[in-house]
């Protein structure tokens, strides 16, 4: 299975030429998860090929206007394509004014059935299909959520064990059940006949101040998107606006056993992020600064990661 992450835009407050204001399309067992539309997302998808009609779930993960600006294009978008499934959108309670305005900000024939979500503590918030979404607080000038979507794992049993063990027909159907069996062998356990398949976890870190908090966030993640606002030498400046420099981003991918990590959210100061990721790979080899209009794929059984650009094949 592939976890596919859709990049629509990297830049932070202010947008250059090259980067739209943030915003992430995650395709994932069969959901259409848009993390952070900042401004211009409804086009960045359409430039993509990417589907906004498909989209059901929105997170935000706090309302400065670099992650939430592009909301009302998207949810009139749903609406104009008369989408009958509800579309949930996932919230800091505390922007719950916010989220009111950028709903009614402009006449529009509204169809949709919105199912909204406004998260008031950490945890899981939604079950989108197969997916869990979990959100953990940031350290942010205002309140801030980040988000850790979860594929559960669980066990698969080993055919020739279960053979070995004599366990067949009905009796596999009742360990499965009851995680132990008592058999002419004596008692077999679940765990001892099956194999165990690990949670999948794609994590989103979007503005906050370094600590020990993004640790449950990131905890082995299969892929981190993660926010690195500023480069090494302006730590200062990270500092005094509650922001990730490349160091601390890589070092947390590092301690937290990431398999890859996604770097994001620029401050328009960069020109080129070839350096940004050159000074992540410093510290953490297995990173990419992130460019608009570009496509990470992550086959999960191998943990192979492509990355392709979206604009070639739509001119
Ligand atoms: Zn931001
Ligand atoms: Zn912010």
């Amino acid at each position: 299975m592939t976890m596919e992450l859709n990049i629509l835009g990297t830049a932070s407050q202010l947008p250059t030429t090259n980067r739209n204001h943030g915003g992430y399309l995650l395709r994932w067992q069969g959901e259409n998860i848009l993390l952070d539309p900042g401004e211009g997302i409804q086009r960045q998808c359409v430039i993509g090929g990417l589907s906004v009609p498909a989209i059901r779930t929105i997170c935000i993960s706090h309302f400065h206007g670099d992650h939430c600006l592009g909301l009302p294009g998207i949810i009139q978008r749903l609406s104009l394509a008369k989408v009958t499934e509800p579309v949930s959108i996932i919230y800091p309670r505390e922007g719950e004014d916010f989220l009111k305005r950028l709903l009614t900000c402009s006449d529009y024939h509204q169809t949709l059935s919105l199912h909204l979500l406004p998260i008031s503590r950490e945890g899981m918030v939604y079950q989108a299909g197969k997916l869990r979404i979990e959100a953990i607080k940031l350290k942010h000038r205002i309140p801030a959520y980040g988000f850790r979507i979860v594929q559960p794992g669980g066990f698969r049993f080993d055919k020739e064990k279960l053979i070995a063990a004599g366990i067949k027909g009905k009796s596999v159907g009742i360990l499965k059940e009851k995680g132990e069996l008592q058999t002419e062998k004596g008692i077999i356990t679940r765990e001892s006949v099956s194999k165990t398949i690990p949670d999948r976890v794609f994590t989103y870190v979007a503005d906050t101040a370094p600590g020990n908090h993004v640790k449950p966030l990131m905890d082995h993640a299969d892929l981190l998107l993660c926010e690195t606002t500023f480069m090494e030498n302006e730590r200062d400046l990270a500092e005094a606006y509650d922001h990730l420099t490349t160091g601390t981003a890589a070092k947390a991918a590092l301690d937290n056993q990431v398999a890859f990590l996604i770097a994001t959210h620029f401050s328009e100061r960069y020109r080129n992020t070839r350096v940004i990721e050159k000074e992540l790979r410093e510290v953490f080899p297995r990173s990419y600064a992130a460019e608009d209009l570009t496509r990470f794929s992550l086959v999960l059984k191998t943990k192979t990661l492509n990355v392709e650009t979206l604009r070639k094949k739509n001119g």
